[in-house]
């Protein structure tokens, strides 16, 4: 799976720009704030139709523009695709594949898939469970179109259900409603639950054995599945999951009327990292925190390679600079086998890596 070729037009700080990319190797170097993150991010957008930093597709149109065009020339299971996007302020975004009008974000992934990995990956373990759980949903969205649908659908439902039991105290009557809400909730919790399941598994297994490379076998890293308390088995039917979540759902009923919070359900997913035995977010070391980030990521890369049968393309954005050289130069063992993307600010660094390309950017414009 390779990216060719990109063509941005007002996209954040770039003008017009079309790029031919090695199938290996392509470094992207230059000052800060020159454009470097902004150019992984249009791959990732044509990848799932997510930008990896915000919700808000305006601000990926150039200042100055109306409207933003993404086109990638795309080498994956032994065919040639064009995906193009384009988001205009204040209208619907358009996307195509091949010229045919693409639906939803899912057909985006059945492309192409990437990896992106960034700085702020690395605190990974330390941060809150959202962040874990927007790990889990950006994999899973790419690798099952059923499960973003029902992402999707959750994020509406509890957007919904949340205004309900805020409002109902002004309009008790709203509360009718609730139901309804509760019971398609769990059904569609259900879904993300098998899934989230399913994927945590995979993950424990790839990044357990990167992370037992990574430190020379001295660690032995874990991951634990976390969701609902009343979920006995998440590898159980979807019934009896269904089931088990409108038990919970009933037995919390009261406290979210009273609260007019929304408290039962999988949006609190998490999932538990530890280090010989030990919690990695409370008791570990910076060094093995960056090797458990490290390690998941890498093992993501390699669901997707299982998934799709071909490396997904992989976009390291600063990260190496933030490695020492031990891990770095894993990393860069790691990732051979798939087109990957390097970012970094100083030319002379990464002198292993020539062989591919190297691009250098100042103020949206790129030289190759
Ligand atoms: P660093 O090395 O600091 O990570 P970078 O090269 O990765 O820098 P980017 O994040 O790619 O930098 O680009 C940042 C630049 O893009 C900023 O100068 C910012 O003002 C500009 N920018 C962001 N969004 C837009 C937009 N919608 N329109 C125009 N410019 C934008
Ligand atoms: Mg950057």
């Amino acid at each position: 799976m390779q990216i060719n070729k990109l063509t941005v037009s007002g996209f954040r700080n770039y003008r017009e720009q079309t790029l031919e990319f090695d199938s290996v190797c392509n470094v992207i170097h230059g000052e800060n704030a020159q454009g470097k993150t902004n150019l992984l991010e249009a791959m990732v957008y044509l990848s799932c139709g997510k930008s990896p930093r915000t919700r808000s597709d305006r601000e990926l149109i150039s200042f100055d523009r109306q409207q933003a065009t993404l086109r990638g020339e795309i080498f994956s299971r032994g065919r040639e695709f064009v995906t193009e996007i384009t988001l205009q302020a204040g209208r619907r975004r358009k996307m195509t594949v091949n010229g045919v009008t693409a639906k939803n974000s899912a057909e985006l992934s059945d492309v192409m898939h990437t990896v992106f990995f960034c700085p702020e990956d690395l605190f990974l373990i330390r941060e809150g469970a959202a962040a874990r759980r927007r790990f889990m949903d950006v994999s899973l969205c790419q690798l099952r179109p059923r499960y973003a649908e029902a992402l999707a659908e959750y994020h509406r439902l509890y957007e919904h259900k949340t205004r309900i039991l805020r409002d109902s105290e002004e309009n008790p009557g709203l509360l009718r409603m609730l139901p309804d809400f509760n019971e398609r909730m769990c059904q569609v919790g259900a879904v993300l639950i098998h899934c989230r399941a399913r994927y945590c598994r995979s993950l424990q297994s790839f990044a357990g054995t990167a992370h037992a490379d990574c430190s020379g076998g001295r660690e032995e890293l874990s991951l634990r599945y976390e969701t609902v308390k009343t979920v006995t088995d998440p590898f159980g039917s979807m019934e009896h999951i269904t089931q088990e979540l409108r038990d919970h759902q009933e037995s919390h009923y009261p406290a979210e009327i009273s609260s007019r919070l929304c408290l039962s359900g999988p949006h609190k997913d998490d999932f538990l990292v530890e280090i010989n035995g030990l919690n990695a977010r409370q008791f570990c070391s910076q060094g093995q925190v960056r090797t458990a980030a490290l390690s998941l990521k890498l093992a993501d890369r390699e669901i997707h390679r299982g998934a799709v049968g071909e490396y997904p393309v992989m976009l390291l954005d600063d990260v190496l600079s933030e490695l020492d050289p031990r891990r770095q130069e894993y990393v860069l063992n790691r990732i051979s086998g798939g087109q990957v993307f390097i970012t970094c600010c100083e030319n002379d660094r990464l002198d292993r890596l020539q062989s591919g390309k190297l691009f250098h950017i100042q103020n949206g414009e790129v030289m190759e």
